[in-house]
Parts: structure tokens; C-alpha cells; sequence
């Protein structure tokens, strides 16, 4: 049976989850990798100093496992190091327990608590593993600790330690072995969100330089090239080209829209810069999607102002696409700030025009350069009566407004001709591009010749890519 493929946001969800148990893993190991360093190196060294050198060979052990641990955790062979810690530490903690740490009416048992967070550790590292080590594990540590908490007989007699070195030794295991246990809790609470791992590595993907920006040749009705449209993607190290849907709403919600804004405005104005340079790219016109929580940023003029003057770009390059839903909120401020980027020669593109807001009493207020007509109605233009209706409106109402109508989303030759037909003169769509990498867009460019009178020059062939 066919399953139905996930969205790309239920794919992302997928690997979001798994991403976050591997950080929980990696936090957990590097913590009880810590904690074995530290305890070897603490107890190895005061027993050598007493001469027991049986006890010192054990600590060197947990030593050898702990730096072990930690150097898997940083060559990310995370389930590796946990085969390591867990059988090396049942088995320590077991005959330390058995043979040397046994309970008097002076000093209890103690080494029997590191017990708990390993049973803590195990619960969650072997999560994805066969039942019984992803239920056995984490149960044997418990029985175990139960068995040496409720029993006080030695089964081999001799090699008990002193009870003075015990009962002080029972202080600093008990504090080690419970601040363990609260580090475990810790990490599990605070990675308890699935949306924080999404986050991070989206944050990371910012950081790490994964985000690249294709561009969509916007075109006349000669179908010469006019301009572009920004758009961005993702450039993931094992998913591939991950498309903005899957992580521009994340982006939103949680704020990372603004960083991730900023890159693709200065990469954008970049862009502009190396295109200024070739006479065949030069005129035309860049545009960059804009999400509301940018434009509601109070110096989001001067950012843009400012990232135009570092990339020595012309205003007039630059084309900024906000949606309606941009206009819901604080319609005077954001007229306001449109009103200044205009003054300086930024213009400005209503996208998904027709989606979104219902009055249309903005269209007056802002000042506008181009409405884009959403592709939903395009797509269904020849098939339903009243998705023709709306575009034929929208056409005349930029006609009567004095805006550039462009239409989005062109796929046939037949939406084409009915779109020029009436009176239609821009479009963008994949019957003349797909989004291109900036190489194939500057090819595609070039092909088509350099653009005269700022008509822009006709595509070498109308391709639905
Ligand atoms: P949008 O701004 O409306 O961009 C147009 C989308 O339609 C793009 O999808 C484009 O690839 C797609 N498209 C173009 N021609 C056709 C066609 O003929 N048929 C069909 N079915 N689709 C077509 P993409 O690149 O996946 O972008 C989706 C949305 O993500 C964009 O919609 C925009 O809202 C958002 N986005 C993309 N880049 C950015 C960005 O840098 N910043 C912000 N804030 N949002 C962005
Ligand atoms: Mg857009
Ligand atoms: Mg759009």
C-alpha cells in the first residue's frame, strides 16, 4: 500500500524530533562523562595517596571509559559512547558496591546512587533500541539500586573499606550522584519543547551559512526579463534544498524571521551589487518578501537604507513585497515607514494581492508601486468563472490606481494569453522560470541578450522548467 509522502513540515517535525534526542544524548553523555572524569580523578588520586592500588586500577577504568565517552560524544558517535557507559558503570558501580562499600551501623552504602541517574540516562539513550535494552537497561539499574539500598550483607568478605573513609565518602557521593541526577532532569525538561530543536537548528542554519536566496525572473509581455523575485531556501546538509514554507512560518513564531530577514536583505543588495556590474543585469529590478515582524521593527527604514548603502546598491533596484496580512496592524505607522522608503526611492509590491485583507481602502492610504495577483487565482483562471472575475477586477483596479499588475503562479501558455488579453503585462511563473540558482539565473539572463529601453530581453524559449 501506498502511504501518503509527509509534508515538509511533517518531515522536518520528524527530523526535528530526532534532533533533539540526539542533543538530550549528547548533553546527557557529556555530563556523566564529566561526572566519571572527575570522581575517577577525585577518588583515584586520594587513594593513591593511601596505598590501595586495587581501588586506583578500578579508577582508572572509569577514568579510561569517561574520556572515552566524552571523545565518541565529540566524533558524534553517540550510541557507540552510550555501549560504553552504561556496561562499564553497572559493572563498577555493582562490585564497588558488592565488595568495597558495604553498609555498617556507622556508614551507609553510597556508591549504589549513581544508580538512579544512569537509570535516568539509559531510559532516554536507548529510546529507539530493541526492548529489552531500551526497558532492560534502565530496569536493571533500578533493581539494582533497590538490591543495595535494602540489603546491608557482603557476599565476599575482606576487601571492605574503613567506615571513617566511607561515611565521608558517602557525603561526597550522595552529592555527586544526586546533582547527576538533577543535571538528567534538567536536560530532559529543558529540551522538552520539539519547537526548541527546530529552533536551534534553524538558528545554526543562519549561523552556519546554509540559507541561499534563488531568484524567479519576472517578465514583460515580450517575455523579456524585468526583474526578479528573492526567494529563499535552505540548504540543509542531509534533507537538501528545504523550501521556505517549511521554515519561514517556524521563523515567524519565534522571532529568528528578523535575523533570517536581515541576511536575505544584505544577500539580496549583494546580489544587486555584483549584477550592477553587468550591463545585462544591471536594469533590472530585485524583489525581497517581507514579513510583518521586520516591518514592524522601528528602524526598519534605516536598516534597509543602510543595507542598500553598504552594498553601493541604487534605491531604485530594490522592490520590498509585503503581503496584506503585513497591513492588519498599525496601518498610519506602516504607511509612515513605506511612505520614507518610497521618499527614497525603494518601491513597493503588494503580494498575494486578493488573499488576504478585505478592505481595500489600504490601497489608497500606502504608497504602492505594484499589485502581484496571488497564483491561486491564476491557476483556476480558465476553469472558473469567478477566479476570472477577480482578476479581471484586480487588473482594473491597479489600472485605475496606477499600479503595475504582475501575475504570479503562470504555468500555461493558454493563462498567459488570457492574462495579456487582459491587459496584463507582467508575470512570473513557471512557464517562463522556476526560482534559479544565481549562476542559472545570470545564464538565463544572458541568453536572453541585454534588455533595451528597460523593456528587458525576450527568454530564449517560454519553459515551464
Ligand atoms: P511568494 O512570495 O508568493 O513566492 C512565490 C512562490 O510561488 C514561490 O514559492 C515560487 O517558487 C512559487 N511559484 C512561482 N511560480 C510558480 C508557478 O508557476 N506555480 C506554482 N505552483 N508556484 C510558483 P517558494 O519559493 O516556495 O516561496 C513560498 C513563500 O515563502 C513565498 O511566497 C514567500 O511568502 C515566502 N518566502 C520566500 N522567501 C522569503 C524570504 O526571503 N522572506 C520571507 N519573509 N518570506 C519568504
Ligand atoms: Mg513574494
Ligand atoms: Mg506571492
Amino acid at each position: 500500500m501506498n502511504l501518503p509522502r509527509p509534508s515538509a513540515a511533517a518531515e522536518w517535525d520528524l527530523s526535528a524530533e530526532e534532533a533533539l534526542h540526539r542533543r538530550r544524548v549528547r548533553r546527557m553523555l557529556m555530563a556523566g562523562g564529566g561526572v566519571m572524569v572527575v570522581a575517577a580523578l577525585w577518588w583515584g588520586g586520594y587513594f593513591a595517596t593511601q596505598g590501595l592500588w586495587l581501588l586506583v586500577a578500578s579508577d582508572l577504568v572509569i577514568l579510561t571509559s569517561g574520556v572515552t565517552v566524552l571523545a565518541l560524544v565529540c566524533r558524534g558517535h553517540l550510541r557507540a559512547a552510550s555501549l560504553v557507559i552504561l556496561p562499564v558503570l553497572l559493572a563498577v558501580l555493582t562490585l564497588q558496591a558488592l565488595l568495597l562499600d558495604v553498609p555498617t551501623a556507622v556508614a551507609p552504602r553510597s556508591v549504589h546512587l549513581y544508580l538512579l541517574p544512569l537509570a535516568v540516562f539509559a531510559l532516554v539513550a536507548f529510546r529507539h533500541e530493541k526492548p529489552w535494552l531500551a526497558r532492560g537497561a534502565p530496569l536493571l539499574c533500578l533493581a539494582l539500586f533497590l538490591v543495595f539500598s535494602a540489603t546491608q550483607g557482603h557476599w565476599v568478605a575482606g576487601f571492605q573499606l574503613p567506615d571513617t573513609l566511607r561515611l565521608w565518602g558517602s557525603w561526597i557521593n550522595g552529592v555527586l550522584a544526586v546533582s547527576t541526577l538533577f543535571v538528567m532532569l534538567y536536560i530532559l525538561q529543558t529540551d522538552a519543547s520539539p519547537l526548541t530543536a527546530r529552533q536551534i537548528e534553524l538558528r545554526k542554519a543562519l549561523a552556519r551559512g546554509q540559507m541561499v536566496l534563488h531568484y524567479q525572473p519576472q517578465v514583460d509581455a515580450t517575455q523579456g526579463v524585468v526583474g526578479a523575485e528573492a526567494l529563499v531556501r535552505w540548504r540543509h546538509p542531509t534533507r537538501g534544498l528545504v523550501m521556505p514554507d517549511a521554515f519561514i512560518p517556524l521563523a515567524e513564531r519565534t522571532g529568528l524571521i528578523l535575523p533570517l530577514g536581515d541576511w536575505v536583505l544584505a544577500e539580496a543588495c549583494r546580489q544587486l551589487a555584483r549584477w550592477s556590474h553587468d550591463p545585462a543585469l544591471a536594469p533590472l529590478v530585485l524583489s525581497v518578501n517581507v514579513s510583518a515582524a521586520q516591518l514592524h521593527q522601528s528602524d526598519f527604514v534605516p536598516r534597509v537604507m543602510a543595507t542598500l548603502q553598504a552594498a553601493a546598491v541604487a534605491p531604485e533596484r530594490l522592490r520590498l513585497e509585503l503581503t496584506e496580512s503585513v497591513l492588519v496592524q498599525d496601518l498610519q505607522t506602516i504607511a509612515g515607514k513605506l511612505a520614507e522608503l518610497k521618499a527614497h526611492g525603494v518601491t513597493l509590491s503588494l503580494d498575494d494581492f486578493g488573499t488576504g485583507f478585505s478592505s481595500l481602502s489600504y490601497l489608497k492610504r500606502l504608497p504602492l508601486h505594484e499589485l502581484k495577483i496571488d497564483k491561486s487565482f491564476v491557476q483556476d483562471l480558465l476553469e472558473n468563472g469567478s477566479d476570472a472575475t477577480i482578476v479581471e477586477s484586480m487588473l482594473t483596479l491597479g489600472r485605475s490606481l496606477g499600479l503595475r499588475v504582475i501575475a504570479e503562479g503562470v504555468e500555461t501558455e493558454a493563462q498567459w494569453r488570457y492574462l495579456c488579453d487582459r491587459g496584463c503585462h507582467l508575470f512570473q511563473g513557471y512557464l517562463f522560470s522556476p526560482p534559479l540558482t544565481p549562476d542559472a539565473f545570470e545564464a538565463l539572463v544572458h541568453r536572453a541578450g541585454i534588455p533595451q529601453g528597460g523593456a528587458g530581453a525576450p527568454l530564449p524559449q517560454a519553459s515551464a522548467g
